[in-house]
């Protein structure tokens, strides 16, 4: 069975690549692994969701032509990594009985072991990591010339991992003479040596070195984590020096400087500072709309307009991988509430939840100070305006001031309730009231500008 899918697979992939650029073949065609053939359709895994929503969006369609050709099946179906075991376990449950024959493929070994999302291209470039990145891909054009060996390092979540990936990726997409690339954590590093020397002695020990000493181009991943244990530090010295003698490129990351890494031997530390180090800082404000457009577009998230800047001024204390989370998360509460489009009231409450101190805009200004600007506006009573009278003259005005207290504040929406004596739902109903209509009422959103400028000037 897996023979004759194998087979026909091999010509399906001559005759996309026809059509298909190498840049498509390379990058999603080529991931997918063929598993197994079912009455009316060919069960594939691919590396990543990202491959797999590529695939349904823009290869479905000459997939399945080819597909017919050459397996005389109508329809493909992609899974990813983690629902390839469930789904071999149900195909053998229900088709042992009848057949006797068992799926047992492994689990997909990836022809490409890098992460697809993290290339170059995917990633943003600013003032805070332009230096290492023109480092980073001058390393993959021409690995080994220059920038040996480069250490990357700066804090968490900035970006260090997808840069050895994009080099790794670069390397691995233009087949730069079938250099081997090798990528690895300094803890798996770690954990390899050990498990060599406890499998011992000769054998353990050569494969151990067939993997590390023979590659062209080592990154290795957090040296920060390197173990204080003398036969670690040893086994990794040796490894660095054997290869940069042999002319090969190696590129470490870190977070933090080799002078700050207390268990890194002071030989390593010189070797490191011997060639090209560079730190990546948290993104400015620039960067941060940059990226966060970036994974918008990418995600393909639908965002209400605006949403991308509010969220890069708001998001300064964040470094990239929570910026990440938070976007998801608005998405995902937008998607929760039944909408395509997130919004800001979607943003907000994430963030209320998530982080306190975005969702401040003005430490002076109190919900009595709101209070009072409304009903000096509107020349309303502050009981009736907090009271429980419902005619519209009084109505509008506490929406829009629950409205402002909300986005103005930084306080819970059940405590803005307390402060109308009036439930949750309520509050809600009356703050997205006034935001659907300041989208389309020319005056209140007027209104709500001016009662704004109000509290500005008596803040001053
Ligand atoms: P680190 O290894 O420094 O902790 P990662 O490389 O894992 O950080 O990055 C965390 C997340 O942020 C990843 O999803 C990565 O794609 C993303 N990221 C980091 N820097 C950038 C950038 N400049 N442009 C786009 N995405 C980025
Ligand atoms: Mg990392």
């Amino acid at each position: 069975m897996q023979n004759y899918i194998e087979r026909q697979w091999a010509l399906c992939l001559d005759d996309f690549s026809k059509t298909i650029s190498s840049a498509g073949m390379d990058l999603w065609i080529n991931t997918l692994q063929p598993i197994n053939v079912e009455n009316d359709k060919i069960v594939f895994v691919a590396p990543s969701d990202v491959c797999r929503q590529q695939i349904y969006n823009n290869y479905l369609s000459r997939m399945k032509e080819v597909l017919k050709e050459h397996f005389k099946l109508e329809n493909a179906l992609v899974l990813i990594p983690e629902e390839q075991e469930a789904y071999i376990e149900a195909y053998n449950k229900s088709h042992a009985s009848e057949t006797g024959a068992v799926l047992d493929t492994k689990p997909t070994t990836l022809q490409n072991p890098f992460n697809p999302r993290y290339t170059f291209d995917n990633f943003v470039v600013g003032t805070t990591n332009q230096v290492i990145y023109a480092a980073a891909r001058a390393v993959a054009e021409s690995p080994a010339v220059r920038f040996n060996p480069l250490f990357i390092y700066g804090g968490s979540g900035l970006g260090k991992t997808h840069l050895l990936h994009a080099i790794g990726n670069y390397i691995w997409q233009h087949k730069m003479s079938n250099l081997n690339i090798v990528y690895v954590t300094c803890e798996q590093f770690t954990n390899d040596f050990v498990e060599a020397l406890r499998v011992r002695q000769e054998r353990g020990m050569e494969a151990f070195y067939k993997q590390y000493r023979q590659a062209d181009v080592l990154l290795i991943d957090d040296i920060q984590f390197i173990s204080s244990k003398k036969g670690v530090q040893e086994e990794f010295f040796n490894t660095f020096n054997e290869l940069y003698q042999k002319g090969k490129q190696i590129i470490i990351s870190s977070d933090r400087p080799p002078k700050d890494i207390p268990t890194l031997e002071e030989r390593l530390r010189s070797r490191f500072a011997s060639g090209f180090m560079q730190d990546i800082q948290p993104p400015d404000f620039e960067t941060r709309l940059l990226i966060i457009q970036k994974k918008i577009e990418i995600e393909r998230y639908e965002f209400e307009k605006g949403i991308d800047y509010e969220l890069a001024e708001r998001l300064s204390n964040f470094n990239i991988r929570e910026m990440e989370a938070i976007l998801r998360k608005i998405y995902f509460l937008a998607n929760l509430n039944g909408k395509a489009v997130a919004t800001f009231a979607d943003m907000n409450e994430v963030l209320e939840k998530e982080c306190q101190q975005c969702y401040v805009s003005d430490e002076k200004l109190t919900h009595e100070k709101i209070i009072n600007a409304v009903c000096k506006y509107f020349t309303i009573d502050q009981k009736e305006l907090t009271g429980r009278k419902r005619n519209k003259e009084i109505v509008e005005p506490r929406q829009i001031c629950i409205y402002l207290m909300w986005h103005q504040l930084a306080i819970p929406l059940a405590t803005i309730g307390e402060i109308f004596g009036r439930d949750h739902t309520t509050i809600i109903h009356a703050r997205d009231k006034i935001m659907e209509q300041i989208k389309t009422n020319k005056q209140i959103k007027k209104v709500i500008s001016d009662i704004t400028s109000l509290l500005k000037t008596s803040n001053d």
